[in-house]
């Protein structure tokens, strides 16, 4: 009879962000069977975020009536320098973190679980790539397009990681001599493709330019605008708007064929909250992807809208437990 009682074991994700704290459980499978979330405390240089994660795990199992050895592992992805081997984070300056936060130690000592980390972008490509638009292919390239500009790149079936910062995808350089970025560097994709980014590019197009156009009037007039305003605006055929989405496409276009030129992934999946401007977005980034792809890359990757929405963070960092069983 006891094989009645037999049941696979499950994985936790964790997605660590500066303002909530995602968690799920999920089969081998990847189907979500519970799923939570707290808010992230980052008072005292976010000294009960860790105790918080613990805290949140412990009653969520005993709610369910779960136990430790039910699970093969957790799995988080976390802002930051990740540590995978030590399981450390360092420098997750919207978490307050200044020091070294020993999580994998914590983590497992709590919960006597075992625990494995990455970065946040890092696992949002895995749950894209795994669950969402990337239909489990092995070769997968993810960007985000958020209050930055993140990625991941899944190659040969396995996140590329270099030596520690491969797949920073917002750090290309798209114009030799651009905007300055936030690392120092000028031209990266982050300053033109951001949420941030576009606005920054309207607001210098709209200096030069003299036409009739709604977008122009509303920066004249000192209004708040938001990419979300200028795609809008753009999908209306306002004639500044449609310049500013072109260049940032024509951006994004380069990137996508740059890493693709590189890797020639299957799929380049475009997620993150400016890609709610959905199939517009994503057409005018392929027109200028077509120009500066390699011809046989042109035909074999292709460009796709992320599906998984906030969800790929938690769905990728329980895929991560997977190698620990
Ligand atoms: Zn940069």
């Amino acid at each position: 009879m006891e094989g009645h009682y037999v049941m696979d074991k499950k994985i936790i994700g964790v997605d660590l962000g500066g303002t909530t704290i995602k968690f799920a459980i999920l089969t081998k499978d990847g189907e979500v069977q519970q799923k939570w979330s707290i808010e992230t405390n980052t008072l005292d240089e976010g000294a009960n975020i860790v105790p918080d994660i613990v805290g949140s795990i412990k009653h969520h199992l005993k709610l369910y009536e779960m136990e430790p050895k039910q699970f093969i592992g957790i799995g988080m992805g976390s802002p930051g320098t990740v540590d995978r081997k030590n399981g450390t984070v360092t420098g997750a300056y919207n978490l307050n973190w200044k020091t070294v936060q020993n999580v994998k130690q914590v983590i497992e000592n709590e919960t006597g679980i075992r625990f494995t980390i990455d970065n946040d972008a890092n696992v949002a490509a895995l749950g894209e790539r795994w669950k969402g638009a990337g239909e489990n292919d092995p070769d997968v390239a993810f960007i985000t397009l958020g209050t930055g500009v993140g990625g991941g790149i899944v190659s040969n079936g396995a996140l590329v990681h270099g030596t520690g910062a491969a797949g920073e995808v917002g750090h290309m350089n798209v114009e030799p001599n651009g905007y300055l970025c936030t690392c120092g560097n000028r031209g990266c994709l982050e300053t033109y493709a951001s949420a941030t980014g576009v606005v920054r590019v309207a607001r210098d197009m709209a200096e030069e330019f003299a036409g009739d156009s709604q977008l122009k009037k509303q920066l004249d007039d000192g209004q708040e605008i938001t990419a979300k305003i200028v795609f809008d605006l753009a999908k209306k055929n306002d004639i500044l708007a449609k310049m500013v989405i072109d260049r940032v496409c024509h951006y994004l276009g380069v990137a996508c064929a740059n890493i693709s030129n590189l890797l020639n992934p299957s799929f380049v999946v475009i997620g993150g909250g400016v890609s709610a401007a959905g199939d517009f977005l994503l057409n005018n980034v392929a027109n200028h992807f077509e120009k500066y792809a390699f011809p046989s890359v042109r035909k074999t990757t292709h460009l796709r809208l992320a599906q998984l929405g906030n969800e790929a963070g938690v769905v990728g960092a329980a895929s991560l437990a997977l190698s620990l069983e």
